[in-house]
C-alpha cells in the first residue's frame, strides 16, 4: 500500500491507491457534521485551568468513545488531585508495526467572558464557526483526534499500527499531567513509535496558504534568576554597598550580548522550503541559510525578523526586576528574571557557563527557576513525515510542508524523553489573525468547514502511516 518507492513530487497526482478500500464508504459531510456536534458539546465542558476540572472532559470524551465500543481508561486521579485526570485508550490492530499516539491537552486557559461576542462555553456554533475556549487550543484538535480514530474504527480499514489516544490534565499550568502519565504508565507507550500532538501550525495569511508546518522541534526555556546581594541603607547617603548598580552592570551587559547563531536541521530546511516566497538575493540567502549568516547583510536581514532571529539561536529576555519599593530605601538585594530559551541541541551547563563569563562579576548569584525540560528535536526522514506531506499535497499539490521551529513550549519534549518520534501537528488551515486573536485571547473559534477538513485530513496521515 506503500508509495516508498515514488518520489514525493508525484504523489499528488496518482489516484489514491485505497480507492478499493472501505475508506471510501464514509461520508464525510455526515462525519465533519458530527464532529462538529462533538466539539460544540466538548467546549460546554468547562476546563478552565486553574483549577482544571479535566475529569469532566474526560468522562465526556471516554463516553463518545463508548458508544464506539472502544474501552478508554481514566487515570491519575489520586496524582492529579480532585477533579482531575487523564485519559488513555487504544484502537488495538491486528498489524505487526509500532503503534502511533494522538495526544492532547483537556484543559484550557481562563477567560474574560466580556471581552467575548459569545458565552466562552456556549459551544456556539454560528456563522460558519465553532466558538469557545479551546476551540483551537486544542479541545478542537482533540476532538479531530477522536473523531479520525473513531472513523478508521468504522471504516473497517486495514490498519497495521495500534491507534493510541491520550487526554491529558495541566498542560497550560505545570504540565503535570503527561508528566505523570509518562512516569506512571511508560508502559502503554512502549511500543508508541511516533506520536502528535500541537505545535505545528499550518499558516494561511489572509487566505493564502503559505505552508502545512509539522513541529519537529521546540525551543527549551532555561529560565534564570541573578542576585546581588548589598546592605541596606538611606538613599540620601549613596553606598557601595547597593546591590542596584551592580545588578544593571551585569544586565547591560547581558543586555548587549549577542548569543552566536546556530543552525540546526529543522531550521535549514524550513528556510530552504520558504525560500522560493521570496526573489533576488533574498531567495538565495534563505535557501542555503548556514552559509547566508557568514555575510552581514544577510545576517542583517534575516535576524531582524523576530521569529527567525528566535529559532537561530539561544535567546535572552531581561523582564522581571526585583529591588527596592521605596524610592529613599537602598535595598539590601537587588534581583531580576531572565526568559532564556535555548535551540534543541544546546548544553545547559555550557550555556550557563558563557553566560557566567559574559557577566564577569562574582557577587552576582545564579539560579536555574525550574528544571529544563528533555531537549525535543525529532528526525525528519521518517514514515509518518511521508504519510503528513502525502496527504497534504492531497489537498494543496504545490504546498511546502515544512518543520518551523516553535519558540515556545509544550507537552511534546516530555514524550520524546522517551525515544517517541513526536511531531506537532494541527489539522486546521487557520487563519494567522484567528490564532493570534484567539489562541489565549478572546473570541476563540475555528471553522466549520475547517474541522471537518481536519478530519478527513488527520484520517488519511494515519491510514498512510501505516
Ligand atoms: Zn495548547
Amino acid at each position: 500500500m506503500r508509495l516508498a518507492t515514488v518520489s514525493l513530487s508525484l504523489l499528488c497526482c496518482i489516484a489514491p491507491l485505497a480507492a478499493q478500500t472501505p475508506a471510501q464508504s464514509i461520508d464525510w459531510d455526515s462525519l465533519g457534521a458530527e464532529t462538529v456536534r462533538n466539539l460544540s458539546a466538548y467546549l460546554a465542558v468547562n476546563t478552565t485551568n486553574p483549577p482544571g476540572n479535566e475529569l469532566a472532559a474526560a468522562r465526556f470524551l471516554q463516553q463518545l468513545l463508548a458508544k464506539e465500543g472502544i474501552e478508554a481508561q481514566i487515570l491519575d486521579t489520586t496524582e492529579l488531585g480532585p477533579g482531575r485526570a487523564n485519559l488513555y485508550a487504544r484502537l488495538h490492530t491486528a498489524g505487526g508495526k509500532k503503534a502511533i499516539a494522538l495526544v492532547n491537552h483537556l484543559d484550557v486557559v481562563p477567560v474574560t467572558p466580556r471581552f467575548w461576542s459569545v458565552d466562552p462555553f456556549s459551544g456556539a456554533v454560528k456563522d460558519g464557526y465553532v466558538w469557545g475556549r479551546g476551540a483551537l487550543d486544542m479541545k478542537g484538535e482533540g476532538i479531530v483526534q477522536l473523531m479520525a480514530l473513531i472513523a478508521l474504527k468504522r471504516s473497517g480499514v486495514a490498519l497495521d499500527r495500534d491507534i493510541v489516544f491520550i487526554g491529558n490534565a495541566d498542560e497550560e499550568v505545570g504540565g503535570n499531567g503527561a508528566v505523570v502519565f509518562v512516569q506512571r504508565h511508560a508502559d502503554l507507550l512502549q511500543d508508541v513509535e511516533f506520536l502528535m500532538t500541537e505545535g505545528g501550525d499550518n499558516l494561511v495569511d489572509h487566505g493564502r496558504l503559505a505552508y502545512y508546518g509539522v513541529g519537529v522541534a521546540e525551543k527549551r526555556t532555561f529560565w534564570q534568576k541573578i542576585t546581588v546581594r548589598g546592605v541596606a541603607s538611606h538613599g540620601s547617603r549613596p553606598t557601595k554597598q547597593n546591590p542596584v548598580p551592580r545588578l544593571i552592570d551585569a544586565l547591560h551587559r547581558l543586555a548587549h550580548y549577542e548569543m552566536p547563531l546556530h543552525v540546526t536541521p529543522g531550521v535549514a530546511k524550513y528556510f530552504h522550503d520558504i525560500a522560493p516566497q521570496y526573489t533576488g538575493r533574498q531567495r538565495v540567502w534563505l535557501s542555503d541559510v548556514a552559509t547566508a549568516l557568514k555575510q552581514p547583510a544577510a545576517r542583517a536581514w534575516i535576524t531582524d525578523n523576530v521569529y527567525w532571529n528566535a529559532v537561530l539561536r539561544n535567546t535572552i529576555s531581561l523582564t522581571v526586576l526585583s529591588a527596592s519599593n521605596k524610592t529613599n530605601v537602598i535595598p539590601s538585594e537587588a534581583s531580576a528574571e531572565i526568559d532564556i530559551r535555548l535551540l534543541p541541541d544546546q548544553d545547559t551547563v555550557a550555556v550557563r557557563a558563557e553566560l557566567v563569563r559574559v557577566v564577569a562579576d562574582t557577587a552576582v548569584h545564579w539560579e536555574t527557576m525550574y528544571p529544563p525540560k528533555a531537549p525535543l528535536e525529532s528526525p525528519i526522514e521518517t514514515d509518518l513525515f511521508r504519510a503528513i506531506v502525502r496527504a497534504a499535497h492531497e489537498r494543496d499539490p504545490e504546498a511546502q510542508v515544512t518543520t518551523p521551529m516553535l519558540t515556545g513550549a509544550t507537552d511534546r519534549p516530555t514524550y520524546r524523553a522517551l525515544g517517541i518520534v513526536t511531531y506537532g501537528f494541527d489539522p486546521f488551515k487557520t487563519e494567522e489573525a484567528d490564532a493570534q486573536h484567539g489562541v489565549h485571547g478572546n473570541d476563540e473559534r475555528v471553522g466549520v468547514a475547517n474541522v471537518a477538513f481536519g478530519v478527513h485530513y488527520l484520517f488519511d496521515v494515519l491510514r498512510y502511516v501505516q
